[in-house]
């Protein structure tokens, strides 16, 4: 009798939580599957147990309905908008051997359908502003293929607008801090294609401009909180309030790094214990980020050993939710993009742990409705009216 209370207390929570997890349109506003699947010569409609985070069957089987897929190169690749196309044509060709799985959807009557009909969709955001190679042209281009952000810089900055690594570490030379007035001209245009304005990875000073000058709600697709987590790719408080003001959406990211500020320390030492690895896969030719996904891949002990806990993500949720309120949080996870998450949140079958920490919480279902997807869908739909 005295284990049933507990156990009885347990299976409730459990049951509750698989209905509301289940009953709720989630959406992940960035997966780097294109990317990944590209790396590792595979497809997104195989089973990609034990090698990606995601493929199209397990992200149903977790609850997933919505997937904003990242299109992403790094700074070094010499035609970042022809990889961008590559990669879209990759996806677009999973969803056209999918019809009855996944829709890239272009348009709210197709996404309520899609979403009716129990499958995935799928939209396109772009990472980093140096993929439409300086012209702004590219942003219709891109916006007609089904791209419904973009990040303005990755790590790298474009002419136009800094990261946070250089307003770190400014390099001399003709790059600004900030927006410059091209930069101007882009954010404006975004704004009236409905391409939302994308600020995880920018420095503060591109924060700001894009504060000043947006004139629709923003996003930051996939960032966390500066003050739990002192890294330069989070958001500090007087940002978090900016966006709670601006009415927009900070998406968690679900990197090991990104919420536990001792995990980089942690992350180096496994790097350095294994550095001849790591050379031989470069001279293969893959990225640098995607040869230390690789490695974490394939020691799996040593690289679990070191990840932070769901309630350490959840400090980050509870820290926003504190500042601006739990109408302006949801999941941004950067699955496939990253070499360690959480314990517990391991592959997109794992987002139920997340739905339940919500009701461990004491939030209600419509609150958990909001940060699962809600959220995301107020922004969308203001930035996209059509
Ligand atoms: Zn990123």
């Amino acid at each position: 009798m005295k284990y049933l209370v507990p156990f009885l207390l347990f299976f409730t929570t459990s049951v509750k939580g698989q209905k509301i997890h289940y009953k709720s349109i989630l959406v992940d506003t960035h997966n780097d599957a294109p990317t990944a699947c590209i790396e590792k010569k595979v497809s997104f409609d195989q089973d990609l147990t034990g090698i990606n985070h995601a493929d199209l069957t397990r992200m149903k089987t977790g609850g997933l309905d919505y997937q904003l897929f990242s299109i992403w190169c790094d700074g070094e690749k010499i035609n970042p908008y022809a990889w961008a196309m590559r990669e879209m044509d990759t996806m677009d060709a999973v969803a056209a051997r999918n019809p009855d799985k996944m829709v890239v959807a272009k348009d709210w009557k197709t996404i309520k359908k899609t979403l009716k009909q129990g499958k995935i969709v799928a939209q396109y955001g772009v990472e980093g502003g140096h993929m439409i190679e300086d012209k702004i042209e590219r942003l219709d281009t891109f916006y007609n293929r089904g791209v419904r952000y973009m990040t303005l810089t990755w790590n790298n900055s474009p002419s136009w607008a800094s990261s946070h690594t250089f307003e770190k570490t400014p390099v001399t030379g003709t790059q600004q801090k900030g927006l410059n007035a091209f930069g101007l001209q882009i954010v404006e245009r975004m704004n009236q294609l409905g391409m939302m304005v994308d600020v995880s990875h920018v420095g503060e000073a591109t924060f700001w401009d894009v504060i000043k000058n947006s004139k629709k709600p923003i996003i930051a697709s996939h960032s966390n909180a500066y003050s739990i987590c002192p890294v330069s790719r989070n958001l500090n408080d007087d940002q978090i309030k900016a966006i709670g003001v601006n009415g927009g959406v900070i998406f968690l990211n679900f990197f090991s790094g990104f919420i536990d500020s001792n995990f980089s320390k942690k992350d180096m030492a496994f790097r350095k214990a294994h550095t001849a690895e790591v050379d031989s896969l470069l001279a293969t030719g893959i990225q640098k980020e995607y040869a230390f996904t690789l490695l974490s891949d394939k020691y799996k002990t040593e690289s679990e050993s070191i990840k932070p806990t769901i309630e350490q993500l959840m400090q980050h949720f509870d820290h926003i939710v504190q500042l601006i309120g739990v109408n302006h949080v949801g999941i941004g996870s950067d699955f496939d993009g990253i070499n360690s998450a959480p314990q517990g949140l391991s592959t997109v079958l794992d987002y139920r742990n997340f739905t339940k920490a919500l009701i461990a919480r004491g939030y209600s279902n419509k609150d958990i409705k909001k940060v699962l997807g809600g959220n995301f869908l107020r922004v969308y739909r203001i930035n996209n009216p059509n």
